[in-house]
């Protein structure tokens, strides 16, 4: 009795400042937003707080690497301090205040995590931008943001120094120079003093714009507020990535992504998580895979692309220090990849569905069976219905619009909305639902399939094809190492499905004559054969986003431009 009391007073003492159960009830929508909210305040510096009253060791809140020999460890008391400290920089030097825009461009540096942070300190919104883009792009991304601030790196300065004066709204370009990064921080945030009253904000204050992929146009900027960001992805971090303080989780996606922020802050740092980051100039999958051998990361988040490269080795050669739990969203993954991986590391790949917009809406969990090349189910947040161009319900098995009920109410975990854009925000709803713009079915169980963006659904003779169905047969193929099927026109047929692929490195020599009629019939055998590719083009390699996915709409355009 007296080794339970004072394991209940230890329990308490340990989590009563963080109250798990509150959290996921307003999350499972079964209790009220709270009317402020402020993940910094509310979250980290509570796990300071907690982890500073524990006693023995503890994993570091941010571990990060960049594979030449530098390594950063801050606890979660570390985090509260600097990042004050970045806070003041913010509302002295920087004269912001809350409300306004900052674009920050920076690659994978622990500054880009301390940013994050003091935004949510001072109130200031932050508009994450990848290290890729070029001048053009942010021209466009500064005019369109009317961002005050931009904060970048000395190797990016030249390339935003090019269009920055040419914005009528940016006041203050600040430079985070990695090579004379002193003490671990530069001279601005020395300077500034580590006391920094947080703001308090509202659940529904603006805390973020993200541009989208721009997968399919232009990018749209997407407003997430201090409830959908903070509170939003709480079940995420919970369920989807089963974390807990003792878990350490290595999440892959670039800075400038709405993944970033829910695998690289908010998941994590609810649970108390490690976040571990090694900085690659570009995915690099032996390198990947060493870190894995040589670090306990537990948890491995990353883009499906990333998988397709990492089964490409021979994976039982590599014994990996404590991996248990590997994730993927973003962009469908192929069930080969994943009974490849499955094979050679005895692990699953849990993979989550997504937007932008309205953050993650399915997953698969430990909780439920996988069905490889499914979604996984709703999250517990989401009812998702399948619907027509009315706005009914489908029954289970038929193709529709993926869709998200939403009744009077707008959930809290979605984006708030497109900004400067009322007409596009207004055209997301048809009815009851937020359409996705995704097609796909739901099984008897529940399941969502996704069978490809709406636009990117070929039909041909009348039948209705979905890309990824295609990709997925073509890559159990072993001549494929990647491909993307889009539709090409035909005078007879309307359009008829055209593969563009990129070969695995041993194949690479083979008549393309006889490849072509071998992938066809490969196909034709193991889907229905009115869906083989017509079409086959060899490629070096396929057009993506900065983000890693494939742009299918790159391709059909051309095909159609030919005609
Ligand atoms: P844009 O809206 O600018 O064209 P985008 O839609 O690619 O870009 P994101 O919000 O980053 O921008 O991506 C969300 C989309 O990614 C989803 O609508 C879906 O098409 C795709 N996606 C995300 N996760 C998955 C997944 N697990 N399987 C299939 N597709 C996915
Ligand atoms: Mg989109």
């Amino acid at each position: 009795i007296h080794t339970l009391c004072r394991l209940f007073h230890q329990y308490h003492k340990t989590f009563a400042p963080l109250n798990f159960s509150y959290y996921e009830a307003i999350s499972r929508c079964e209790q009220e937003v709270p009317k402020y909210f402020n993940f910094a305040s509310d979250v980290l510096d509570k796990w300071s707080q907690i982890k500073k009253e524990q006693k023995g060791p503890s994993n570091p809140a941010l571990w990060w690497i960049n594979g030449k020999g530098d390594e950063i460890k801050w606890s979660f008391e570390e985090l509260g301090f600097l990042s004050q400290k970045v806070a003041n920089m913010l509302s002295g030097p920087c004269s912001l205040e809350s409300g306004d825009r900052v674009l920050v461009i920076l690659p994978r540096i622990p500054e880009w995590w301390l940013l994050s942070i003091a935004c949510m300190r001072t109130g200031v919104i932050i508009i994450p931008g990848s290290t890729q883009l070029t001048a053009q792009d942010i021209y466009y991304r500064l005019l369109a943001s009317k961002a005050k601030c931009i904060i970048t790196t000395d190797v990016l300065a030249p390339v935003v120094d090019s269009v920055a004066s040419k914005s009528q709204f940016l006041k203050t370009k600040v430079i985070v120079s990695e090579s004379r990064r002193d003490n671990n921080l530069s001279f601005l945030v020395r300077a500034a003093s580590a006391i920094h009253n947080c703001v308090k904000t509202k659940s529904q204050d603006p805390m973020a714009i993200y541009f989208t992929s721009g997968t399919t146009g232009s990018p749209k900027m997407v407003e997430h507020s201090y409830g959908s960001f903070g509170l939003g992805f709480f079940l995420l971090g919970r369920y989807w990535m089963d974390l807990t303080p003792s878990d350490i989780l290595w999440n892959m996606s670039d800075t400038a992504w709405v993944k970033a922020a829910a695998g690289s802050i908010f998941g994590p740092w609810f649970q108390g998580s490690c976040v571990f980051i090694h900085a690659m100039p570009q995915f690099d999958a032996r390198e990947t895979l060493n870190t894995l051998c040589r670090y306990p990361v537990t948890t491995l988040c990353t883009a499906p692309t990333a998988y397709r490269m990492l089964v490409q080795h021979d994976l039982t050669r590599y014994a990996f220090k404590a991996l248990k739990h590997c994730l993927t969203a973003g962009e469908p993954l192929n069930p080969d990849v994943m009974a490849q991986w499955k094979s050679q590391t005895g692990l699953n790949i849990y993979e989550g569905y997504g937007q932008t917009e309205i953050g993650m809406a399915c997953a698969n969990t430990k909780e439920t069976k996988i069905k490889p090349g499914s979604l996984g189910k709703a999250a517990p947040h989401y009812d998702i219905q399948i619907i027509d161009e009315n706005g009914s319900v489908l029954p289970p098995g038929k193709e529709g619009d993926i869709a998200i009920k939403v009744d009077a109410k707008w959930p809290f975990t979605f984006f708030t909305r497109y900004v400067d854009d009322p007409v596009k925000t207004a055209s997301t709803i048809r009815g009851n639902f937020y359409v996705t713009g995704d097609r796909g079915s739901m099984d008897e169980d529940g399941y969502i399939w996704f069978m490809g963006r709406s636009d990117d659904v070929i039909i041909s003779s009348g039948y209705r094809i979905g890309p990824f169905e295609i990709e997925s047969a073509l890559i159990e193929h072993p001549a494929v190492a990647e491909s993307a099927v889009v539709s090409s026109p035909d005078p007879i047929r309307g359009e008829v499905v055209k593969a563009f692929v990129v070969l695995s490195p041993s194949f690479k020599s083979q008549d393309p004559k006889k490849l072509t009629r071998e992938l066809q019939d490969y196909v034709r055998k193991v889907t229905a054969p009115y869906k083989y590719p017509r079409k086959i083009e060899f490629v070096q390699q396929l057009p993506k986003t900065i983000s890693g996915k494939i742009r299918r709409n790159e391709l059909k355009n051309k095909e159609w431009r030919k005609t």
